[in-house]
């Protein structure tokens, strides 16, 4: 897929990211699935109001792209997600087929708060997953992403600590 397309599906990512305000601390990621050009699913992080530990943005557009499309099976998808999915969230995309996972921010560009102290390297995850048909690329609008969150060096109190 061209680059650019690439970006224009991430800015509608960051643009669900911000729909709830930009406050670092509430976690702000955005996630959008992509099905033959067009947007099956966008969704935010929405452990806090639901409350659900689960309902992560890119579990949510799971959620929500299969149940529109009536398909337990994402195949062809792609999902875009303003940060580097979590353990929980790469299985889930495994579980979905989604053909592509395209994400903004990785790890090393954000604060350790918005991941598992021992963190699960997403990618490596992928590669040595049973499907040899997913493909994963992060990077994508890198600064634009990571300026949602905290930074890496952020020295932050305990108790904003999500992770913890
Ligand atoms: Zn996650």
């Amino acid at each position: 897929m061209p680059q650019a397309e690439d970006e224009a599906w991430m800015r509608k990512a960051i643009e669900i990211a911000r729909s709830k305000g930009s406050d670092p601390s509430t976690s702000p990621l955005g996630c959008v699935i992509v099905l033959d050009g067009k947007i099956i699913a966008g969704e935010r992080n929405q452990t806090e109001e639901l409350p659900d530990a689960t309902a992560h943005a890119e579990m949510m557009a799971i959620r929500r792209g299969c149940e529109g499309t009536g398909e337990m099976e994402l195949r062809g998808a792609t999902l875009y997600s303003t940060l580097q999915p979590c353990g929980m969230c790469t299985m889930a995309l495994i579980w979905s087929k989604v053909g592509r996972v395209v994400y903004g921010a990785g790890r090393d560009d954000v604060h350790a708060m918005y991941f598992e102290a021992k963190h699960v390297d997403t990618l490596a995850f992928i590669a040595d997953a049973y499907r040899d048909d997913i493909m994963i690329e992060g990077g994508c609008l890198r600064e634009k992403c990571a300026a949602l969150y905290y930074p890496p060096d952020a020295d932050l109190p305990l108790e904003e600590q999500a992770n913890l």
